[in-house]
């Protein structure tokens, strides 16, 4: 077997004193994919590090933070539901993760002060260039049904990469109005939720950042009739990673891109950042991280 297709595991029973560590802090953290992703790139790049999940209770993430720094840590992920109180935890926070209202990514820096950033809008976009070669933002309108953190981080990127219009359609219609009214800019729009099926015969772009089509909710309710055969469709949730809303889209001819991808991709930078490789989204990853959704 080719060595790309098999990275050994050695890494965690090869560290040595001066490895360098990263985590994943949230709750609840057993779920976390992210260990088993960043613990490929680990292995596949013989990084002397570690990438572990940490488990801290709500209210307790100022003292987590400190104890990043005390401890020598690299850098952590945050994830739910710390990501917006890490914005005002951190000593400096980029204009990325200042728009969307959240950070996903600290980096610590060598004097011990943390950075806060965002990857989730770079790995949306990063996910649509590779999952659908050729797409732009900047083609045409987009619509996006949700208005919760993911879909913040979304509306961010795609007005950051020249989307020409964007319509915002969530069920809580004045959420996608706050939303709206934070983004700014002439040229987003919200609409009411009964309107979803019409307002898609304007997208593009059609995306799903609502939790529904998850497995253990319901799925989107959406007829697809009016969307146009050329827009794409997105669809953030990644379990199941054919959602039916994407198997309904695919089923008439549209593009499609799931949402394993976003994980993948938004790993990259933080990835980058604490271990000094910019590693690769490669089908052998994507298999490995799979496997990691699948029941056992
Ligand atoms: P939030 O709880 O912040 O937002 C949930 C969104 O779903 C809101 O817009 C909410 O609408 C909507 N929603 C929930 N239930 C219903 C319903 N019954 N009918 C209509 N709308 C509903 O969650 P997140 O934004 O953090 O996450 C959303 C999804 O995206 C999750 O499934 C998450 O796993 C996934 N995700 C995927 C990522 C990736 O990398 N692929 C990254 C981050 C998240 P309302 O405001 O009206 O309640």
């Amino acid at each position: 077997m080719p060595e790309t297709d098999s990275p050994k595991l050695f890494g965690r029973s090869a560290l040595s004193g001066a490895a360098r560590v990263a985590g994943v802090i949230g709750w609840p953290i057993a779920h976390s994919l992210s260990p088993r992703l960043h613990g490929f790139w680990l292995d596949r790049h013989r990084v002397d590090g570690v990438y572990v999940p940490l488990a801290v209770k709500p209210g307790m993430l100022g003292r987590a933070l400190i104890g990043l720094s005390a401890l020598g840590f690299a850098g952590a992920n945050v994830t739910i539901p710390h990501k917006e109180d890490a914005c005002a935890l951190v000593d400096e926070v980029s204009d990325l993760a200042l728009r969307i209202g959240a950070v996903n990514t600290i980096v610590v820096r060598s004097d011990g002060r943390l950075f806060g950033t965002n990857t989730d809008a770079f790995g949306f976009i990063a996910n649509l260039e590779a999952g659908c070669p050729g797409w732009r933002a900047d083609a045409g309108p987009a619509v996006l049904l949700g208005a919760g953190g993911a879909a913040r981080a979304i509306a961010v990127a795609l007005i950051e990469a020249a989307a020409p219009a964007l319509v915002i359609v969530n069920r809580d219609q004045g959420r996608a109005e706050r939303l709206a009214a934070k983004l700014g800019p002439a040229g987003v729009r919200v609409e009411p939720w009964a309107k979803r099926a019409e307002v898609a015969g304007e997208a593009a772009l059609l995306v799903n950042a609502t939790s529904l089509g998850m497995a253990g909710k319901p799925p989107l309710d959406i007829d697809l009739a009016a969307l146009p055969g050329e827009a794409v469709v997105t669809d953030i949730v990644y379990a199941p990673l054919v959602t039916p809303l994407l198997a309904a889209a695919g089923a008439r001819g549209n593009r499609t891109v799931d949402g394993l991808g976003m994980l993948l991709h938004q790993a990259r930078p933080a990835f980058q950042a604490w271990f000094g490789i910019d590693p690769e989204v490669s089908p052998e990853l994507r298999r490995h991280v799979e496997q990691g959704l699948r029941p056992s």
